[in-house]
């Protein structure tokens, strides 16, 4: 049986930068990760409908930001569930998706997002099976001070990115100001930010 290395990139992405696709592509190097599938939110379980750019906007721009690198992919998965987005659901939607139309693969599987987020691990829904289902990586800025997760050590890494130093809503102000955002995102989500007045 062939068996593939996944990891599951999770985030409001509101929007993709450089800093998330640098840190998808460093653990893809890292864990010898063979695909990496973005996974925007849905709804996120912990804010309230944001003033930024919708489900579908931050979906599509997903998809522009990553369609160069033939080792991303993106998925729907939360984005077309109702309610807010647990990602003991992402991972069990994956999960099944991949059992049904891959029966012959074997799947190793991991989920990254920012080490901020995974501080507070121990609130969301089911942790026990979220580190059942997935090796946790947490992706952080330099220098920032890490809370690690309180879980079995061997079921979370941290990994420290350079240019996790640009952040969405660092990016989201400066659309709003109407000063540049080039070169933090990539060409084609500036273009769509521009064309769509998001952040304004
Ligand atoms: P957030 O609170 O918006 O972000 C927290 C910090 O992490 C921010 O500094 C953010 O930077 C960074 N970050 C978020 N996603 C990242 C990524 N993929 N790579 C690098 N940095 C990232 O967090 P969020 O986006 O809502 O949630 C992150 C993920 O955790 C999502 O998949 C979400 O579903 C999951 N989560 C699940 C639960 C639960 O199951 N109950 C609870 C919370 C979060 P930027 O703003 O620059 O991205």
């Amino acid at each position: 049986m062939t068996t593939r290395r996944i990891g599951v990139m999770g985030g409001t992405f509101d929007p993709i930068h450089h800093g998330h696709l640098v840190a998808a592509s460093e653990v893809a190097y890292s864990f010898k990760l063979d695909t990496v599938l973005f996974a925007p939110t849905g709804q996120p379980w912990h804010k309230s409908p944001a003033p930024g750019a919708t489900p579908e906007e931050r979906y599509l721009m997903t998809v522009l930001a990553t369609s160069t690198d033939d080792r991303f992919d993106v998925t729907r998965v939360d984005i077309d569930r109702e309610g807010p987005t647990y990602t003991v659901d992402t991972l069990r939607d994956l999960r099944a998706q991949y059992e049904l139309n891959f029966p012959n693969l074997e799947t190793e599987w991991f989920f990254i997002t920012g080490a901020d987020a995974l501080a507070d691990i121990m609130e969301w829904r089911g942790p026990q099976e979220v580190i059942a289902l997935a090796h946790i990586i947490g992706v952080t800025r330099p220098g920032h001070e890490m809370r690690h997760p309180d879980l079995p050590a061997d079921s979370w890494t941290l990994l420290e990115i350079p240019a996790m130093a640009i952040s969405s809503t660092n990016i989201r102000a400066r659309a709003g100001r109407g000063e540049p955002i080039n070169y933090l995102v990539p060409e084609s989500v500036a273009n769509f930010i521009g064309k769509r007045k998001l952040y304004q």
